[in-house]
């Protein structure tokens, strides 16, 4: 499907690499940034892995997480450094530089050579070599295919595997998702056969609950979840006074979204949650209903088909208003959802 010669000959001789992915790494993101990471360390390179911000501890058991350098202010400098120095940048699982925050345009301004892998919607054009494509489930998928077309198989380890596996694992709901292919399992079963410790993996990240976060979730089930069942919608709306109640931290509403979703008759499932003075949006969607398409006309966002978000500056209160208007012009499509199913 895709030549990979030209970057078969970049990386034909030792490389000063840096791999960066998109805002808030989900475990796609930093198991597709670390497997490529040690698989190109394996091949002589040198590597640094730079994400535009925090992620969620149930990811840091992945390989090479120590050596990972989070963007901040402190780190601005020491970024900007290895950006402008790197002969090969890899963009992990995103599509667009904005998704990247500040290190988008230090990214745009380098002077190496761009691999993007990626299986978002509409990539923009920034890529000298572009690895892509909407009907993979995640872009760890994608990077196993692309080392196995770089002829690099062998060089997939118990490590390497265990990084993809969990990014297959969590874009595909853990198996459960229509995304799940017959390539899926091809792939996850080769994963295995390398060393993958699949359940392992998913007890690092499913069951690495604090009692506070379970608190959190009761409470926004009991609490805080709106349900529309005439508009087929279901919403839970978090403000910054109850993240201060239970303490949360990166992660802890990860997955909050789908228990509104999984509500029997929903098509549209959204958490809204107060952050940095804003509001940020996770969006999720059955069927053809465009979750991404809501996001981008009225949320700054943009996603997949049936999981998207956005972000806004504007309190929780505007935001949900804005969003009761914006599913009256989608009234149609989420009725038609529902009687699909
Ligand atoms: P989540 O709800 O897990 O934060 O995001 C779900 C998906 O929506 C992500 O995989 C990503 O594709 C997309 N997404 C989330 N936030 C944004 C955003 O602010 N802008 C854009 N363009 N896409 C987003
Ligand atoms: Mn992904």
């Amino acid at each position: 499907m895709h030549d990979t010669r030209p970057l078969k000959e970049k990386l034909s001789q030792a490389r000063k690499v840096v791999i960066t992915t998109h805002h808030k790494p989900d475990a796609d993101a930093l198991g597709s940034s670390l497997a490529m990471a040690n698989y190109l360390r394996k091949k002589g390179h040198s590597v640094q892995v730079i994400t535009p911000s925090e992620y969620p501890e149930f990811l840091h058991w992945m390989k090479g997480n120590d050596g990972v350098l989070v963007y901040a202010n402190e780190t601005k400098q020491q970024c900007q450094e290895f950006i402008n120095e790197a002969e090969v940048i890899f963009a992990l699982d995103f599509s667009v530089l904005s998704r990247i925050n500040d290190l988008g345009e230090m990214v745009r301004a380098a002077v190496a050579y761009k691999v993007n892998v990626d299986h978002h919607l509409e990539p923009e054009d920034f890529a000298d070599f572009q690895y892509w494509s909407t009907k993979a489930a995640a872009t760890c998928e994608l990077c196993y295919e692309l080392i196995l077309a770089l002829g690099d198989e062998s060089a997939i380890d118990a490590d390497i595997a265990d990084c993809l596996y969990a990014g297959i694992m969590t874009d595909t709901g853990g198996f459960r998702h229509p995304n799940t292919t017959k390539n899926v399992h091809e792939i996850v079963a080769q994963l295995i056969e390398k060393g993958a410790n699949n359940a392992q993996v998913s007890k690092n990240i499913y069951d690495k609950n604090s009692h506070e976060r379970l608190k959190f979730i009761g409470y926004a089930l009991s609490e805080k979840l709106v349900v529309l069942p005439e508009l087929k919608v279901a919403y839970f709306a978090i403000s910054d006074a109850d993240q201060k109640k239970f303490n949360t931290k990166t992660g802890d509403s990860e997955g909050l979204v789908n228990y509104a979703l999984s509500i029997e008759g929903i098509t549209l499932a959204v958490l809204f949650k107060e952050a940095d003075g804003g509001v940020k949006l996770s969006l999720r969607s059955i069927g053809d209903f465009p979750a991404n398409q809501m996001a981008t006309q009225f949320f700054n966002g943009g996603g997949h088909k049936n999981a998207a978000g956005g972000k806004v500056d504007m309190s929780l209160e505007e935001t949900i208003k804005l969003f009761l208007e914006a599913i009256k012009s989608y009234k149609n499509q989420l009725e038609e959802e529902c009687e699909k199913v």
